[in-house]
């Protein structure tokens, strides 16, 4: 047995990094346990061939307030990333649209000019309605956190305004869609969404947590793989050896923490047994096509291609080829496929062949698969997260944080892990 500890971080992601920056910088002992051989977890770059592809995440937002101090800290200046024109697919024609353009948000073709004038209308009303929902704060709204937005909108605007936008727009961003998406967390995000711009690093989105990495003492490929409370502290057991904390953090996903509790109590038990993510792959291609001439980013309608959500030119980091570009499979597809055959270069290559006419010369580089891709706000969640965080912050050993706790992005892991340090440093 190693020497008693006074934080263990569980993940290396960055709201694991996040709540060990921030305990270190109060002068407390951390120590960070990473399954993985590097730290970012869905917040990673890796090199393909001396080109950086972001695995996970892509781009940050003009709203985030905690990525941007700590970029800042770490003297990281973001670029701006160039979403450009996004682009429906419908009945092999391209209907595209620019989120930033009034002009071209009225001229989008991919749905009828009735519907779009419901759901315009709809919006708007909803939008001015919530005008003080705060995403990091939804606690006073949660009475509002009983529908989703399929449920809350079905009945006033035509279902072609999901089938071919809002279900697209979903799974592209968060790989599930309308119908288990909690209709408060939707309108905070639309709110905010609607008017930021997009930024990334020069070299991909994971500088931030490689930078962050270097400060702390992490411990790779240690896999933990149990923890359990003692009288006084609480053991840690990894594919390698065994320590001994004072306290541990957890920051894996929700929906792996019953893996790695030896003896769940009963609140955890039931708040993370129920806790969903959708998965997510994104295949890394080359091939010669024209159909990026007026788009970055086509998003795929269901009805139009079953196996696939969206394709995405690569182009966001600086000096990327232009015949490169990411497929993202859709979750539904994504779970039809056996282990095996989900890294198959050949069965993939002949999936995008019989999908897409437009692409010559098609050669996959690269594919990587999220079990655990985002966790699913389905309506009544948020209440459950936030009575779990009541209930939990009188715990003296165990403690969590991680983007399930907060909202489904690198913003809302790491808010999630600044928030739980703030806790700790001022007990
Ligand atoms: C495909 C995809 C695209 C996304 N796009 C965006 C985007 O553009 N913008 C945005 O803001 N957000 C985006 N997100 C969401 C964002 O990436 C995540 O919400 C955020 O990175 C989650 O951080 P985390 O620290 O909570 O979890 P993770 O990043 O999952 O970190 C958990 C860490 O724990 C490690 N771990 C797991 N189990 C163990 C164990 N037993 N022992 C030790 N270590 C373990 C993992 O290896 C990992 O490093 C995207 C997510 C995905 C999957």
């Amino acid at each position: 047995m190693n020497k008693n500890l006074e934080y263990i971080v569980v993940g290396a992601g960055i709201a694991g990094l996040g709540v060990a920056y921030e305990l270190q910088k109060a002068g407390k002992e951390v120590l960070v346990l990473e399954s993985e051989e590097m730290a970012g977890g869905r917040m990673s770059t890796q090199m393909l061939k001396d080109i950086p592809i972001d695995i996970g995440a892509q781009f940050i937002t003009s709203f985030y307030k905690n990525i941007w101090n700590l970029s800042e800290e770490l003297n990281l200046e973001p670029s701006l990333f160039d979403v450009g024109n996004v682009a429906i697919l419908r009945h092999e024609k391209l209907f595209s649209l620019n989120p930033k353009n009034l002009r071209s948000l009225c001229m989008f073709g991919g749905i009828s000019p009735l519907s779009k004038i419901r759901l315009a209308f709809v919006l708007f009303y909803k939008l001015v309605m919530s005008s003080r929902l705060n995403l990091y704060d939804l606690k006073k709204n949660l009475a509002l956190d009983d529908k989703s937005v399929y449920d809350d909108l079905v009945d006033i605007v035509e279902k072609e305004s999901f089938t071919n936008l809002l279900d697209p727009m979903c799974e592209a961003l968060f790989w599930y869609d309308s119908k288990e998406f909690s209709n408060v967390l939707f309108l905070a995000i639309l709110r905010k969404v609607l008017f930021c711009k997009f930024y990334s690093f020069e070299n991909g989105i994971g500088k931030l947590t490689q930078k962050i990495s270097e400060k702390l003492d992490i411990h790779y490929q240690e896999k933990v793989v149990s923890i359990i409370r003692k009288k006084v502290g609480v053991t840690v057991i990894t594919n390698k050896k065994s320590y001994c904390a004072n306290r541990v953090i957890v920051a894996i996903p929700g929906n792996e923490v019953l893996n790695v509790l030896d003896t769940p109590t009963n609140l955890e038990s039931q708040f993370f047994s129920q806790i969903r993510y959708s998965t997510a792959a994104y295949i890394f291609c080359q091939a010669k096509t024209k159909i990026f001439s007026n788009c970055n980013t086509i998003w795929l309608p269901e009805k139009e291609n079953e196996h696939f959500s969206s394709i995405s030119k690569n182009n966001h980091v600086k000096n990327y080829p232009s015949t490169h570009f990411s497929l993202a499979i859709r979750d539904s597809a994504l779970r039809k496929l056996t282990t095996t055959n989900r890294l198959h270069k050949h069965i993939i290559s002949k999936m995008i062949i019989e999908s897409f006419d437009f692409f010559q010369d098609l050669q996959i580089d690269y594919i990587h698969i999220w079990d655990s891709a985002l966790p699913k706000f389905v309506p009544g969640f948020l209440r459950q997260k936030y009575d779990f965080l009541d209930k939990t912050q009188f715990d003296k050993q165990i403690f969590y944080c991680g983007d399930y706790l907060e909202s489904p992005s690198v913003e809302g892991a790491l808010t999630s892990g600044i928030k739980l340090a703030k806790q700790l440093i001022n007990e």
